[in-house]
């Protein structure tokens, strides 16, 4: 049996690329100094995967930036305001590819960056391609032949991979109206075809086209452009072995499209959609064709050991109807999106060897492939496989392992009841009691939680990890640092407080560390969009809150002053979205045994006088699954998950979430049904067009629409703050509006967040004039 990958990390055993990346911007490395770090990377890659003893293995996977970006450049998809970079002489075809990333800042020049947005469900970002109705497309990077050249010279025959022309059309936007982008599509499939021939010239024998688009809802005219394109590709390059990779999600409808469109093998992830197998091996038109299928039967998406026996059981289920020669065994999707390499962690300590034994990155999930494939070649004699025996021990282990389960956390989600997850009394009612008792002012100033982290902070977090500085130590500075942030608020005259988060390296990690279940890694990075990457925590485990987490800190701030001073914890659900989580609970589970370990520290908040808690929400709307009909379901959960958290304080202790990153048009409803009594949101880069939602709906609570953005170093003026108030008063009810930045301040600097929070206050201050005037 054939087996293959779709895609390798492409950001190096050591973050190479995140590291050359960085000196070349920074002007500490040449062009071609850059290019022989990637060269390096893409070698180390594919050598690592023919040592796997793969069959196939992928190029021009490896990208500078992002694979939808790199596909831009090769069609020439290059937005009118890069033209002046195309044009002159100087710049290189890298040139123009990071300005279109990144922008371009320069005493001649000031031209913005494109957008950037989810790659579907996952973490990473890609740069989205913008469409104009007439636009001419014409190669322009031949960066797939370059690679594929590049690994033939080391003696490797590599199947490069291109996103397919029907998903990069629906990954991009119109920047005009009166078209479609799929309309396009006419216009780029020549420019396909002319790669396809020279790869095919060049003695390439498959080629992967990524379509994941096909597990989305798809229109009519989508549908027809699915039809379109791959006729004419198959017309165009009739010897070239395409395989079409779907990957994120089910085929669902659209399964009589993808089996029967004219491709030699269709790629399937049966990690994300296992009954699509059973589904295909019912359509004859597939079964009696000749094609290929290649079954995705390894996680890319996370950090698990593959269960064998599981993956060994769509494998011959599969072979049962198809003869071997039409099957294929690779991972559910690209590597892309799991960490390198195993046996990069050394540390014991951090993460045990127990525990370890249950993960497989990317370059393990290799040898997984491999080994299902020498197994299915064995004709399933299970008997002589030693890598068999030793993954279902493991797998076994994983079951019961004390470690994970805890019978204590899983009777809690049990009994968690429908009053769990709501207030003793309505928001109206509660309103009237937190007015009183927490005696704020028209218009309440607050912010969001995080002040800036100086250099001096995480250096100090640097000495304490590394043993320089004692835990007492570590801690008497935060506490002179979260005083010193009292008494600057106090000054500027904020209402609601803060004590800054100075404690905190991030808003899940943080969290993550304090709770059992969780563990981390040393090198475990992802790649979150060009030179960043992150690097999530894993639950591995039944989620407990041992002890209280953040209490100390904010009881602290609060006997530094008379003032309201905010608790602030993050969401279970923005928790959940930001790890590595466990496959073996549905995510429901495991977002309720977090909401029940932060409801613990809410109440141990609350008896220990905080009377104002914030629990963040950011990552709420990122959680949504691709097709639509799956929505209700999960926001239905995740809502619910967050009232669980917030829900048993008093009616008085006034709960706040915030959120991000998002647009709230579609689902308003469900924001809504989270019934904080407050909620702080971004809008000022939008012009508070993001509020129309919020208005629209006519949302019940009260709501802190962010009226300067935290992104930029830039100082509002009064005025334009103080329009941006009116704007959101005129369907907001005064007794309902909040005033505070967009997001949390820890990106910035004091000097400009000084100045900015206190014009802030100047400009609640006309408004509060303003209201008694009338
Ligand atoms: N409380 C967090 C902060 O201020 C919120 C961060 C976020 O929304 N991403 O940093
Ligand atoms: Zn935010």
């Amino acid at each position: 049996m054939i087996t293959h990958n779709l895609g390798y990390p492409r950001i190096g055993n050591q973050r190479e690329l995140k590291k050359g990346l960085e000196q070349f911007w920074a002007g500490k490395i040449s062009e071609e100094e850059l290019r022989t770090i990637g060269s390096k990377i893409r070698q180390q890659n594919w050598q690592t995967q023919v040592d796997a003893g793969l069959n196939l293995v992928p190029s021009n996977d490896f990208s500078f930036y992002d694979h939808v970006l790199d596909t831009s450049l090769m069609l020439g998809a290059i937005p009118e305001r890069y033209q002046v970079l195309v044009d002159n002489q100087h710049n290189s075809e890298l040139d123009v590819y990071f300005a279109m990333a990144r922008g371009l800042q320069t005493e001649q020049a000031d031209i913005q960056a494109m957008e950037m947005t989810k790659w579907f469900d996952t973490n990473y970002h890609y740069i989205v391609p913008e469409f104009t109705k007439n636009q001419d497309f014409k190669r322009f990077s031949n960066k797939a032949i370059q690679n594929f050249e590049e690994a033939k010279s080391l003696g490797i025959i590599t199947k490069p991979v291109l996103v397919g022309p029907v998903t990069f059309l629906l990954l991009g936007k119109e920047k005009e109206a009166g078209f479609e982008r799929i309309d396009l599509l006419d216009k780029i499939l020549p420019i396909y075809i002319e790669i396809l021939q020279e790869l095919a010239a060049k003695g390439a024998i498959w080629v992967q086209l990524d379509e994941p688009c096909l597990t989305l809802d798809l229109t009519e005219n989508e549908i027809i452009a699915f039809q379109k394109a791959y006729q004419t590709i198959r017309e165009s390059v009739p010897a070239l072995k395409i395989l079409l990779a779907t990957y994120f999600e089910c085929s669902g409808d659209n399964i009589n499209l993808a089996t029967s469109l004219p491709v030699n093998c269709l790629h399937i992830d049966l990690v994300r959609c296992p009954a699509q197998l059973g589904d295909i091996l019912t359509l004859k038109h597939f079964v009696d064709s000749d094609k290929s299928l290649s079954l995705g039967v390894v996680d890319g998406r996370n950090i698990w050991k593959t269960d064998y026996k599981k993956a060994l059981s769509f494998i011959q289920t599969a072979n049962e109807q198809l003869a071997t020669d039409r099957l294929l065994i690779a991972p559910s999707c690209s590597l892309l999106h799991a960490p390198c390499d195993l046996d990069l962690e050394k540390n014991e300590t951090v993460l045990t060897p127990e525990i370890k034994s249950w993960f497989a990155f990317a370059k393990q999930k290799l040898t997984e492939v491999v080994a299902l494939g020498k197994i299915a070649d064995s004709k399933y004699d299970l008997n002589i496989s030693l890598a068999f025996a030793e993954n279902q021990r493991v797998i076994e282990h994983r079951k019961t392992s004390v470690l994970i389960h805890k019978p204590f956390v899983k009777q809690r989600v049990a009994e968690i009841t429908p009053t769990d997850s709501v207030r003793q009394n309505p928001f109206p009612i509660r309103q009237k009691l937190q007015l009183k008792a927490l005696q704020l002012p028209l218009f309440p100033t607050t912010t969001i939680g995080s002040f800036p982290q100086t250099d001096e902070v995480r250096k100090l977090r640097a000495d304490l990890k590394k043993g320089v500085i004692s835990q007492i130590e570590y801690d008497n500075f935060i506490e002179k640092e979260i005083e010193k942030s009292i008494i600057w608020q106090e000054k500027i005259g904020l209402d609601v407080l803060v004590h800054g988060e100075f404690e905190r390296n991030d808003m899940v990690e943080y969290f993550g560390e304090q709770l059992s279940g969780y563990v981390f890694t040393q090198n475990g990075w992802v790649q979150s969009y060009g030179s960043r990457c992150v690097k999530p925590p894993i639950i591995y485990g039944d989620v407990e809150r041992t002890t209280p987490m953040t209490v100390r800190w904010s009881k602290f701030a609060q006997s530094k002053t008379n003032k309201l001073m905010k608790g602030m914890l993050t969401g279970p659900i923005t928790i959940l979205q930001w790890s590595f989580v466990r496959d073996d609970q549905p995510r429901r589970t495991t977002a309720f045994q977090i909401a029940l370990a932060i409801r613990d520290e809410v109440l141990d908040l609350e008896n220990a006088g905080i009377k104002v808690i914030q629990i963040d929400e950011p990552a709420i709307r990122e959680g949504l699954p691709l097709r639509k009909a799956d929505w209700e379901n999960y926001l239905q959960w995740a809502t619910e998950a967050f009232r669980l958290s917030a829900s048993k304080v008093k009616d008085v202790t006034q709960i706040h979430t915030h959120m991000c990153y998002s647009e709230f048009n579609d689902i308003i409803k469900h924001i809504a049904d989270m019934d904080a009594d407050v909620i702080t949101i971004e809008t000022s880069r939008s012009q508070m067009e993001l509020l129309e939602a919020f208005v629209n709906f006519q949302y019940p609570n009260e709501i802190g629409p962010g009226v300067y953005d935290i992104h930029s170093p830039r100082v509002p003026e009064v005025n334009e703050m103080v329009e941006l108030l009116e704007k959101a008063l005129v369907n907001i009810p005064a007794r309902n509006l909040w005033v505070n930045p967009d997001c949390g301040l820890k990106t910035r600097k004091w000097a400009e967040t000084e100045k900015a929070l206190q014009n802030m206050i100047l400009a609640t201050q006309e408004l509060r004039i303003m209201a008694l005037a009338e």
